[in-house]
């Protein structure tokens, strides 16, 4: 592990103050915000990431989870993972959330896990965490690894020629069907980040992961009112039943009118650079019956520029029956 200087600050504006002026998005800093720690001192011990300097945020007190005024609630960024999900009122009122997060990790990670640390946790490719192999992720320019090595975990939407990895989080993907917005604070203030616009495609500039900019804090994640607690559902397949990130996963979300679909939101994980949403997928469900037709029409279009590599075309089918599970779980139809 490298030598790096480490500071504590007692305030989000002594925060601020410690990464003030550092250019570019967060991914690329070299004075960098600790939370957790579960991700970014894994990364470090590897090799992978090199800040300069660590700055632990852990007692800054961003870690309630309050009521807003537009009927959601606001998750601090320091909440942990667990306390998130077993809150009472995100149960009850964002169940395919704290489902989500439950999906992931372990019960010891969950615990020491932040709100926002989970949404920049970095990829799982194996080459992004193999310093001896190629990873443009990594190293910029160095090439990908994983397109002519083995890829049976990588993306199958979004992807670019160069990187194919995908983002790993479960929570992010309930969040993204949600439409929570993220709240930061930076030098011109407080600003707010759409889910949607948070985390990006690889494109051309895959080393980096998300709009955060490099002088910018999460403070928290917003949720709007809308939790769609009666037939919402995150559906994750994995190698192992536990303590495994998700081939692919499905959050699935609907407002029913009797079995007539009045609404839907439909995100996967597994599959891309970022949780994966299409608005045409979604709008198709509209006014549908709640149906197996239905459904499997909905992960058709979803996955209709699906593009394969040579270990992973399995992602299709998997996708393709997890989703009208998901659909099916979420709306109360019969599925086999
Ligand atoms: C063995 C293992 C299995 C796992 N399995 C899963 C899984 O199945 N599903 C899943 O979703 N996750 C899984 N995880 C990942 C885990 O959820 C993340 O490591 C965790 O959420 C990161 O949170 P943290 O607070 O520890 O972040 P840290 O490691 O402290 O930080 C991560 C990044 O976020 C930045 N950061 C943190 N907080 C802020 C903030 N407020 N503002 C700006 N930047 C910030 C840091 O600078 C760093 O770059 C697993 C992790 C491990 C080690
Ligand atoms: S898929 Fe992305 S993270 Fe993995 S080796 Fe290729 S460039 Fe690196």
């Amino acid at each position: 592990m490298r030598a790096f200087s480490y500071g504590r600050p007692d305030s989000v504006d002594a925060a601020l103050r410690g990464v003030a002026g550092q250019p570019g998005t967060t991914t690329e800093a070299a004075v960098k915000f600790v939370a957790g720690g579960t991700n970014l001192l894994d990364l470090m011990k590897a090799d992978v990431m090199r800040p300069e300097r660590l700055l632990d945020i852990s007692r800054l007190g961003l870690d309630q989870i309050e009521e807003i005024e537009n009927g959601g609630l606001r998750l601090g960024a320091l909440a942990r993972n667990a306390d998130t999900a077993y809150d009472a009122r995100v149960q009850a009122r964002y169940p395919m959330l704290s489902k989500a997060i439950l999906a992931g990790a372990s019960a010891q990670l969950r615990n020491m896990a932040t709100n926002g640390g989970n949404l920049l946790q970095r990829t799982r490719c194996y080459y992004f965490y193999d310093t001896g192999t190629p990873c443009n992720k990594r190293e910029p320019g160095t090439g990908c690894g994983a397109l002519t090595g083995v890829n049976r975990i990588h993306a199958i939407l979004g992807a670019s020629d160069r990187c194919i990895a995908v983002h790993p989080s479960d929570m992010c993907v309930a969040l993204a069907a949600l439409d929570a917005v993220v709240r930061v604070s930076g030098p011109k203030g407080e600003r707010t980040i759409p889910f949607a616009d948070f985390h990006r495609l690889p494109g051309d500039t895959p080393h980096i992961d998300s709009n955060l900019a490099a002088d910018e804090l999460i403070t928290a994640i917003d949720l709007p009112a809308e939790g769609f607690a009666d037939h919402s559902t995150y559906l994750k397949v994995r190698d192992r039943a536990s303590y495994a990130f998700a081939l692919v996963s499905v959050a699935a979300a609907l407002k029913l009118d009797g079995q007539t679909i009045r609404s839907a939101r439909l995100a996967l994980g597994g599959v891309a650079h970022k949780p994966w949403r299409d608005p045409a997928a979604e709008a198709g469900l509209a006014g549908k019956p709640a149906s197996l037709e239905t459904f499997r029409e909905a992960a058709r279009v979803l996955l209709r520029d699906a593009r394969v590599q040579s270990h992973n075309a399995f992602k299709i089918g998997l996708a393709e029956r997890a989703i009208v599970r998901a659909l099916a779980e979420a709306a109360g139809v019969e599925h086999s």
